[in-house]
């Protein structure tokens, strides 16, 4: 996944590996800083876009912000990186922007996810068209979102919960406890009857190196962890998931990720859904 900055040039990418969708960092992911695209590299994105008919693009805000902290500057970082950062995106006509809700660090979860809302109120602004995905978590550490009740505690606080939206991944919710590998219906299940499955707008399609429940965060590639491939082939091709977008972020360059494209595509006798990469 590149940082946003390289729009055109990651779309070239995409092009080159088959794929048709893409996530890109909004800033340098470990940082604050970013390069915007100049007006031609937003024309040639907009212009491969176009032709290759590209799923809804997604752009992911750096995991160094925090927007459940209780430290001021911390909090104060992460809320002016979550405002900039939807108004850029809105701005080169990036559908969604997911990040990681935060770690309560201490204060607990109730009082992180006030910060949380506060945070995304004063990011979402009324004119904007951008949609901020909460990513579901493995609960490491003090992490808020390992719960389905979380994010809707979230989505539920904020003023716009038209404009918040869900990021499901396939890592994260196993580590966190949800078992897609035995009961995918269920899982789903639950997220419609806590969240809502209309709320549900990305899936991060990873395999986890850790097993299930261990509240860590490790991804694998396709078929090469706990989940397995076959589970990850029914998270694919599952009807109640047919519309979405999927990207991938496992641990492989683009021609590992061209190869992992295809061979899912080959799998799957009646694929049309949009698929991505990053690493
Ligand atoms: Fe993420
Ligand atoms: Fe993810
Ligand atoms: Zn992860």
């Amino acid at each position: 996944m590149s940082i946003a900055g390289g729009l055109a040039k990651t779309a070239e990418n995409v092009v080159a590996m088959e794929a048709n969708t893409m996530q890109i960092f909004s800033r340098n992911p470990r940082g604050s800083g970013y390069r915007d695209p100049t007006p031609a590299e937003r024309e040639r994105f907009w212009q491969l876009r176009r032709e290759h008919r590209f799923g809804a693009i997604l752009a992911h805000a750096p995991y160094t912000m925090n927007l459940a902290s209780a430290q001021e500057r911390v909090y104060e970082f992460a809320c002016t990186v979550i405002r900039e950062d939807l108004a850029r995106m809105d701005s080169l006509g990036i559908e969604n922007l997911v990040f990681h809700p935060g770690s309560h660090t201490g204060i607990g979860v109730e009082e992180g996810i006030h910060h949380i809302i506060a945070g995304l109120d004063q990011a979402i602004s009324e004119e904007g068209q951008i949609t901020v995905l909460l990513e579901t978590m493995s609960g490491k550490g003090t992490e808020i979102g390992d719960r389905f009740e979380h994010l809707r505690a979230i989505r539920e606080g904020v003023k716009r919960p038209d404009r918040v939206g869900i990021c499901l991944d396939t890592c994260h919710v196993f580590s966190a406890g949800y078992d897609i590998v035995n009961d995918l219906d269920g899982v789903l299940e639950e997220f419609d009857r806590i969240l809502g499955l209309s709320t549900l707008r990305a899936v991060h399609l990873n395999d986890s190196m850790m097993p299930f429940g261990s509240h860590k965060d490790r991804h694998s590639c396709i078929g090469k962890g706990e989940i397995g491939l076959e589970a990850l082939l029914r998270v694919l091709s599952h009807p109640l998931l047919a519309n979405l977008p999927f990207y991938l972020e496992t641990p492989l360059d683009d021609a590992g990720h061209k190869e992992e494209i295809r061979f899912l595509r080959e799998r799957l006798s009646c694929f049309s859904a949009p698929l991505l990469h990053l690493s």
